[in-house]
């Protein structure tokens, strides 16, 4: 079974449920895919590894929630239809390469990093109100950025050396 099979069968086939996110099981998805995620050493949910987005054109590694649900990649259904399997496992290896780094927490922090500068820098300097408050909120979408590309620079890097 290919991703392009089972997004057939599962979001477009008439079991399909419309635009809702549907969630797969690890017998729904290729057997590539816990391969690929025990190489990176990576523990996606036991029992619903991946979701789909019918028609969504991204992916995206989600998170564990305590007590509710484990690492898991969602994946849109209208991205694994315009790709190559080639190029869908290097999708999924980059997303995989986040949980692997632990990005979120990256990102939350660079988040909160970013907002401590903002206000600092929005402080320090002796503009009117408004001018504190748009300079901090700069530095604050910079850092942030910054901190994603720094993020995704990483995940592709990881990812790279799982495949090919
Ligand atoms: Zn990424």
């Amino acid at each position: 079974m290919t991703w392009q099979d089972i997004i057939r069968l599962h979001v477009a086939g008439p079991s399909g449920k419309g635009n809702d996110v549907v969630d797969l099981s690890w017998s729904d998805v290729p057997g590539s895919l816990s391969e690929l995620a025990d190489r990176m050493n990576v523990r996606l949910d036991t029992s619903f590894p991946v979701e789909i987005a019918p028609s969504w054109l991204g992916a995206r590694a989600l998170c564990a929630i305590r007590g509710r649900r484990g690492m898991r990649i969602r994946l849109g259904g209208a991205l694994a239809r315009k790709l190559s399997p080639g190029a869908l496992e290097g999708v999924l290896a980059h997303e995989l390469a986040h949980l692997k780094c632990r990005h979120w927490e990256l990102l939350l922090m660079g988040c909160l990093l970013a907002a401590v500068l903002g206000v600092a820098a929005g402080l320090a300097v002796s503009f009117p109100t408004v001018g504190r408050l748009v300079l901090g909120g700069a530095l604050l979408v910079l850092s942030a950025a910054a901190m994603s590309w720094a993020a995704e620079y990483e995940a592709d890097r990881v990812a790279a050396r799982y495949v090919g």
